[in-house]
């Protein structure tokens, strides 16, 4: 399960560049895509580039 801290993300779109299957930019805060696998490698990665550590 990956949930992203909407208070925290600045919208800066790395998450969705590293892992764009998972990740997607709305209204100007990540989501996490209807029915992603968030099981994928690239999760781990986007919450290491994370600037402001906002996926859990
Ligand atoms: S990398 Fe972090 S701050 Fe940037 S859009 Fe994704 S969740 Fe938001």
């Amino acid at each position: 399960m990956v949930s992203i801290n909407k208070e925290k993300c600045i919208g800066c779109g790395s998450c969705s560049a590293t892992c764009p299957d998972v990740f997607e930019i709305k209204d100007g805060k990540a989501v996490v895509k209807a029915g992603a696998d968030t099981k994928k490698p690239c999760v781990k990665e986007a919450k290491e580039i994370c600037p402001v550590d906002a996926i859990k």
